[in-house]
């Protein structure tokens, strides 16, 4: 973390950095003590160039981890079955302990048939119902990844979350609601906010932790926040960037981060606070799936 004159900005890469780390040091000490080599599997259905990039950095940081990788890639016109027969030899083959299948996929296949399909043992997404119920009684298992990654962010900077009053804004299935369990666990008083929400800066003002997960460009402002809070932006929104140059673009966050680094005590930027935690979550995710499909208690460092 590099404190400026005004908020201190929570860095995600070198968090992010240490975190992939501690997960070799746990691929290792499986390999060396119990025979065991972590393997994840990721699936791209089409060529979405972003998705593209997004899988290819998963496959080199889960190989520079000391973990197994494999990597499919099939064409646009996959057909649904073919997905389904993929995810079946995935779920019997022993050397693969986490199966990622890239969201979106082309319009032909269901998504929800795809991931009821992963066996929950190996669902380092932490999309099946499955494994979203254990996150929400507290059972051992892969949690989802951001949230995972905004807790651990969190926790660091603040020690114990106890009795803080969070705010997130948004209430997905892959962002806000697993965060709200999250931080219900950690015994904060949570409020979730979203599109039909009345007068959000008032309730954004009360929060001494913002979640924001919105995916519009700095929507939330300097002066919605309660000076002092932590503020961590989750939003990703690419937008056009002409001063850069022809065809230029660059990242906003969900929260206008001039202003609001003027009021709040801490803040993550965009880029480098929450992206670079998502896939180091993932790897985490797969150590402790690898962990708890061989009976062993998963390291409780690496997650919620
Ligand atoms: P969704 O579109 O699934 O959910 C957005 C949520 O924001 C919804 O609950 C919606 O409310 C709420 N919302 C929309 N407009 C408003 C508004 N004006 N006021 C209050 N709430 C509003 O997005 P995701 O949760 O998937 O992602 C959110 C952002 O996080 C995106 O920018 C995404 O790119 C980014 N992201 C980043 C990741 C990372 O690794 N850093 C990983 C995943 C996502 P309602 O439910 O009422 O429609």
């Amino acid at each position: 973390m590099t404190a400026t004159s005004t908020a201190t900005i929570i860095d995600g890469k070198s968090f992010a950095e240490g975190l992939r780390g501690r997960i070799a040091d746990h691929v290792a000490r499986l390999k060396a003590e119990h025979g065991i080599t972590a393997g994840l599997a990721v699936v791209i259905v089409g060529h979405d160039p972003g998705s593209q990039v997004y899988v290819a950095q998963k496959a080199k940081q889960t190989v520079e981890v000391g973990m197994h990788s494999e990597k499919y890639e099939l064409p646009e016109d996959t057909s649904e079955a073919e997905v389904l027969a993929l995810v079946h030899k995935l779920n019997a083959d022993p050397a693969i302990h986490g199966i990622l299948v890239q969201m979106p996929v082309p319009k032909q296949i269901d998504p929800n048939k795809v991931i009821e399909a992963i066996d929950p043992a190996k669902d380092v997404d932490c999309f099946t119902p499955a494994n979203v119920g254990k996150v929400q009684i507290g059972l051992p298992g892969p949690v989802s990844c951001t949230p995972l990654g905004c807790l651990m962010l969190l926790r660091d900077h603040l020690g114990t979350l106890a009795g803080k009053h969070a705010v997130i804004i948004g209430r997905s299935n892959l962002v806000g609601k697993p965060m709200m369990q999250l931080l219900l666990r950690d015994n904060c008083t949570v409020t979730v906010a979203h599109s039909r929400t009345v007068d959000l800066p008032s309730i954004v003002r009360q929060a001494d932790i913002v979640v924001a997960a919105v995916g519009r460009p700095e929507m939330i402002k300097g002066d919605w926040i309660k000076p002092g809070a932590t503020v961590i932006d989750v939003g990703i929104n690419r937008i056009d960037a002409p001063e850069r140059g022809p065809g230029k673009t660059r990242l906003l966050g969900d929260v206008e981060f001039a202003s609001a680094k003027e009021v709040a005590g801490a803040i993550t930027p965009v880029p480098g606070g929450v992206g670079p935690m998502t896939i180091a979550c993932l790897l985490a995710n797969t150590v402790t799936t690898a962990c708890l499909i061989n009976g062993l208690v998963p390291p409780s460092d690496l997650t919620a």
